[in-house]
């Protein structure tokens, strides 16, 4: 178990700057996803963990160690891929046993060491069997049983659950949470899946475009983010954004006006602001009929999703999704007022699209 520390990492490909200077501290024993969108350069910045890509510039250090030199082979990790790519002629017995061998452990040990991993993933009844007689499922099992058995200080997971459907996943990202946990391993984890990174995570950074744009535990960054980027990339339905100019104490969002949230009065006053995007996530408002305080729209439309619907409301040319329970009825272009939970509010500045509380 390791701490790892990235220190001003750059990683440029000829001119195309993939990792623009990245600082993180991941904590011994910590679960971090790197969350982002397609080429976002989270997979880059996880093979420069694994000493697969040297950064332009910047160190990594593993506690107090130096890393960035270090070869891969040296660096005790455990990498577990998006194509688990299991050696298909290997019985899975060899292909986890594969990574002592090539280190001259004992054969005895070998042996134990083997049968340890598969019981902790509960695939000791499959050692005799090739790749090609298991599941999706069970083949990821025995990749991460691969990656585990060297007993490595650092887990490094890209995409591994990429290849499964939807139901596995779900039952898989849950034992995999409780794995690290009971291994006490440091673990990064690569993933476009917001719902994944939020689930299994202790922290998420977020990045766009080889920048962190947030770290934070998976409630700061979903209720607290620092972008409209970032609130709109989590979340499903994501974040509402709606445009709202202040007035005295105000904010006018088309034609209806609801007071500045009381967390926002000051800093409002302090930046002197005039436009901002607010948000607000589709749990944290209430939808009532007819015209009233709050933001007055239309209903759009409405998906039930068993136990509650998304009703889609339009407030000026804005559609906006809010969570309603199950047994209300909407109709198709009723008049209704969204109201929103004040101190869930986020106000953005229009301009950068950063939170306003991160301005100062
Ligand atoms: P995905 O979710 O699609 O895997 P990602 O966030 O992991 O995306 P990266 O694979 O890290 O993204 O790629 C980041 C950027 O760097 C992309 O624009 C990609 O085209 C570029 N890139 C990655 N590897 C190389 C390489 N070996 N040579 C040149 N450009 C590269």
């Amino acid at each position: 178990m390791v701490k790892i520390i990235l220190e001003n990492i750059t990683k440029k490909f000829d001119d195309f700057t993939a990792l623009d200077n990245i600082n993180l501290k991941i904590d011994d024993g910590e679960f971090m996803a790197l969350l982002g969108p397609s080429g976002s350069g989270k997979s880059t910045l996880l093979y420069t963990i694994a000493g697969i890509y040297k950064p332009t510039s910047g160190r990594i250090y593993f506690d107090d160690r130096d890393v960035t030199e270090i070869p891969p082979k040296d660096r005790n990790i455990g990498l577990v891929f998006q194509n688990w790519a299991l050696y298909p002629h290997m019985k899975v017995f060899n292909n986890i046993a594969f990574p002592l061998e090539l280190r001259k452990v004992p054969k005895q040990e070998i042996e134990k060491k083997v049968r340890e991993v598969a019981k902790m993933l509960h695939i000791e009844n499959l050692l005799d069997r090739y790749p090609w007689q298991l599941s999706g499922g069970q083949q990821q099992r025995v990749a991460m049983a691969r990656a585990l058995v060297k007993e490595p200080d650092v887990l490094l997971l890209d995409e591994p659950m990429s290849n499964l459907d939807a139901l596995l996943r779900i039952e898989v990202r849950a034992e995999l949470k409780r794995l690290q946990k009971d291994l006490g391993i440091t673990a990064v984890h690569v993933t476009h899946d917001q719902a994944e990174a939020l689930a299994m995570a202790d922290r998420i950074a977020l990045i766009k475009e080889g920048k962190i744009l947030q770290v934070g535990t998976p409630d700061e960054v979903y209720y607290k983010p620092k972008y409209k980027f970032v609130g709109r990339f989590l979340g499903n339905p994501p974040m509402n954004f709606i445009e709202a100019e202040v007035e005295n104490n105000y904010l006018r969002i088309y034609e209806s006006k609801i007071p500045i949230p009381t967390q926002y009065r000051r800093l409002i006053n302090k930046l002197d602001v005039k436009k901002v995007l607010l948000g607000f996530r589709p749990h944290d408002a209430e939808l009532v009929k007819g015209i009233h305080e709050g933001l007055i729209g239309e209903v759009y439309s409405f998906e039930p999703l068993g136990k509650e619907q998304i009703v889609t409301v339009t407030i000026g040319n804005t559609f906006i999704k809010v969570f309603v329970p199950e047994g209300e009825r909407f109709t198709f272009g009723e008049k209704v007022t969204v109201k929103i939970r004040e101190d869930r509010i986020i106000l953005f500045d229009k301009k950068t699209e950063k939170a306003l509380e991160f301005l100062i």
